[in-house]
């Protein structure tokens, strides 16, 4: 069976250029193969894509997948994902997969969350009732569904611009951190089969995420993220977020911002010190008919594409944009609610990220990653 474990925990992050706080280049090894980075996850919240087929992802240069513990812990629960293979089982991937821990659900469904010392009491959306999800707990979780990377369990502070609030879902999430850090050194560490990243938090608050960042450094995780940004604190304040969280983070080590993936988000986070990426945004946009191109993103409901005959993107090679369907033809599909024009844009929008991934890769390699960034920054302007 493909899908199991065998062997010994590959794991390590190889670096092969640049330091704590600038454009790196690197290849992470896992038990089930490489990922070149700078890489983009696509997100298969509950183990399916939205959009393109799970054999299209290869192609497009994708190396690894993130799932969501919280929502398959939902439906269709561990055991079900057990006798379907495992994560990888259940989402027809060979490749690594991470699977995040459920602390974002737990700020992004807030209104149905109750935080407490010991962890969160979060609605089931499905069988109704609570679930108490501990940091314990979605350690368990993700040890049954068996991913490659499993993320702790963490506070992502609901106002991101409230000191008081950022300082004490710091102090919550560096006592949890080390629960779960003591429950995967008793379970082999990254010999189990899988690794553990620890998440940074601190909000817009650059002496929180440094101290976040050290204490989580001290428990010596197997890699980093850089979590709660791009929580609605602005562009400029995310930065910041990463700056003040990359340098404090070892350098051998392989980093992770959560939740980031707009073109520009991505070239001026790598230029932080950022290795791998995961959004929602790409495949969320696509399907809402919004493509993204070199030229910034087109609106293809827009009236002006009503007669277009042109692909999504001149020149592009991916399976939606050689397919000879226009850009008048997927208005009118997306305006009377058809499937294929939101698969489509959702396949080319990825197609888009995985490529300029590449291209970031690439120019790294070569020295010219100023240039491609200054291209990105002219299509997709920062905002002031
Ligand atoms: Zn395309």
């Amino acid at each position: 069976m493909a899908w199991a474990f065998a062997g010994t925990m590959t794991f390590h992050f190889n670096r092969h250029s640049g330091e704590a706080d600038g454009p790196r280049l690197g290849t992470l090894h896992t038990n089930r193969g490489e990922v070149q980075t700078p890489a983009f996850m696509p997100v298969a919240t509950r183990g399916l894509m939205r959009g393109p087929w799970h054999s299209q992802l290869r192609p497009m240069g994708v190396d690894m997948m993130l799932a969501n513990a919280f929502h398959l812990f939902v439906r269709p629960g561990v055991e079900t994902v057990q006798k379907l293979g495992g994560v990888h089982g259940m989402m027809g991937w060979d490749g690594p997969v991470l699977t995040d821990s459920g602390g974002f659900q737990a700020f992004s469904l807030s209104s149905k969350t109750k935080v407490t010392e010991q962890g969160f009491k979060m609605q089931n959306p499905v069988q109704g009732g609570w679930i108490d999800w501990t940091p314990a707990f979605a350690f368990e979780v993700q040890a049954g569904l068996a991913p490659d990377i499993a993320m702790i369990l963490d506070v992502c502070p609901a106002k991101p611009l409230d000191e008081t609030i950022c300082k004490n879902a710091i102090a919550t999430t560096l006592r949890w951190a080390k629960e779960q850090r003591d429950l995967h050194d008793a379970r082999g560490g990254v010999d189990s089969g899988q690794a553990q990243f620890g998440i940074v938090q601190g909000g817009v608050f650059g002496d929180l995420r440094e101290s976040c960042a050290k204490g989580l450094v001290e428990l010596d995780f197997d890699g980093y993220a850089v979590g709660g940004v791009s929580v609605g604190e602005g562009f400029h304040a995310m930065m910041a977020g990463v700056e003040n969280s990359t340098p404090f983070l070892p350098v051998d080590k392989i980093r992770y911002l959560m939740g980031v993936g707009t073109p520009l988000d991505l070239v001026e986070s790598v230029a932080r010190g950022i290795d791998i990426f995961d959004c929602v945004w790409p495949m969320r946009a696509g399907r809402f008919a919004t493509a993204i191109t070199n030229q910034g993103k087109l609106h293809l409901l827009n009236a002006q594409f009503t007669n277009d005959t042109s692909p999504i993107e001149p020149g592009c090679p991916c399976d939606a944009c050689i397919s000879g369907i226009p850009r008048g033809a997927l208005r009118a599909g997306f305006k009377s609610k058809e499937l294929l024009p939101s698969m489509m844009v959702a396949q080319h929008n990825l197609f888009f990220i995985e490529n300029l991934m590449r291209r970031i890769r690439e120019a790294i390699r070569d020295g010219s990653f100023e240039t491609l960034r200054a291209e990105i920054v002219s299509a997709y302007p920062m905002p002031s």
